[in-house]
């Protein structure tokens, strides 16, 4: 039995990623349930010799309900790639076992040994560690890091014919600086250089493929999962470049074999459809923090787009989807490691705020001190330069209990240090 088809393509370039996912529905399952069905096969058959032939040879494929094999591509986890490419308003998507996967994928299909890429110095520190070890000393892919928000230093270290590619994160991890995604991506178009933008941070806040962006990644680790039981990512974009990278014979995803597997597949898809209800919680709960921690400690340095004196302030407000706030990420930078590690036990261990950890877009409110954690595998050097300062805090404010209650908890531990 086939499920019945729906169309899954965005029906405006106007729409918010809320709004298209309503119009984006996924196949109804077997039987008519209007959840998916599972697919569990990793392998499909064909009516005849001659369609199984012309599969191989990418005359007849999922575009016509025609399955080869699940590392290629898989019906459920094709579904959700619909589901997030509707809310991401591009054409296609593929899913992943982990936003590292997509990243990577991403970047060995786009760039090639001898090549060269542009990246924003403050990234996600497995990003960093990939663009500055692992491309460089296993691919011969060297690449330049660069302040995201300084244009003309971003133009200039693009070498038209040479560079192919420009990756930053939409806020940047854990610095939250916000990129000019419109002006980069003019930029490096102009240059012949495709635009990778990792947009996990900022799920249905930004769209960046509306912005100008060619490719869209995320760790769906993060918000989308939104209960931190999930490692998983995505990919985002025009057919030509997820087609290529698909490629039966010579594509990185069937060559390096990131896929998801479909029972997750099943799994998140039932978890997009409320993911802007969930965004806007973390970004109302962000924005009430740090005006409250503000006013408690006016001489405390904050980081948070959503502050008027926030350099990007006005610029994630123009590109920003309606509706929307300013991510759920803020960092108070307490200045030394030794006061940040102290609060952190404090909220955690005795007011019950929150607790310690790497991740984000939990439900429960996360704290990690950036530089001797996520960002550990960067030298001091590289830590200066991308801004890290050794008690910087990152909260990924969740959205359990009522802000009173969560406020209280805090006062409680920041009067005790
Ligand atoms: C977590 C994260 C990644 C890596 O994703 P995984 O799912 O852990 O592989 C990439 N980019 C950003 C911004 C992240 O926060």
């Amino acid at each position: 039995m086939e499920g019945k088809k729906f169309n899954c393509e965005t029906e405006s370039e106007k729409e918010v990623p809320a709004e298209a996912l309503a119009t984006a529905r996924h196949e109804l399952g077997e039987h008519n349930g209007i959840n998916m069905s599972i697919e569990a096969s990793n392998t499909f058959t064909f009516k005849d010799s001659e369609t199984m032939n012309r599969a191989f040879q990418g005359e007849v494929g999922p575009k016509t309900g025609i399955y080869i094999y699940s590392r290629h591509l898989n019906p459920t986890v094709q579904n959700l790639g619909r589901q997030i490419a509707a809310m991401e308003g591009t054409e296609t998507g593929y899913c992943t076992a982990s936003g590292m996967s997509a990243i990577s994928s991403v970047l060995l299909h786009l760039c090639n040994s001898g090549g060269h890429a542009v990246a924003a110095k403050t990234l996600y520190g497995g990003s960093h560690a990939l663009l500055t070890h692992f491309l460089q000393q296993k691919c011969n892919i060297t690449t330049t890091f660069v302040d995201i928000v300084d244009l003309e230093e971003v133009d200039n270290a693009m070498i038209e014919g040479k560079t192919s590619v420009l990756y930053f994160e939409s806020i940047s991890n854990p610095t939250l600086n916000v990129a000019n995604i419109p002006e980069l991506s003019k930029i490096a178009h102009a240059k012949g250089v495709k635009v990778v933008v990792d947009n996990t941070f900022t799920p249905m806040i930004l769209s960046p493929a509306k912005l100008g962006a060619d490719v869209v990644v995320h760790s769906i680790s993060k918000y989308m999962s939104g209960e931190a039981d999930i490692i998983a990512g995505a990919i985002c974009g025009p057919a030509e470049i997820v087609d290529q990278m698909r490629d039966p014979h010579q594509g990185p995803l069937m060559v390096l074999g990131p896929t998801m597997n479909p029972k997750l597949a099943f799994e998140i898809s039932g978890r997009i459809p409320h993911l802007s209800m969930r965004m806007k919680k973390h970004c109302k709960r962000a924005m009430k923090f740090v005006a409250k921690i503000k006013e408690l400690d006016p001489n405390l340095v904050v980081l948070y787009p959503g502050l008027e004196e926030h350099p990007q302030h006005s610029l994630l407000k123009s590109m920003s989807n309606k509706d929307y706030g300013f991510g759920g990420v803020f960092c108070v930078d307490m200045k030394t490691e030794e006061r940040a590690n102290r609060l952190m036990d404090k909220l955690q261990n005795n007011s019950k705020f929150g607790f310690m950890g790497v991740s984000l877009g939990y439900y429960e409110t996360l704290m990690t001190c950036s530089s001797s954690s996520t960002n550990s595998m960067l030298d001091d050097k590289e830590k200066e330069r991308a801004g890290i300062s050794p008690g910087l805090i990152r909260f990924s404010v969740g959205y359990v209990g009522t802000f009173e209650q969560k406020w209280s908890q805090f006062t409680k531990a920041y009067s005790e240090m």
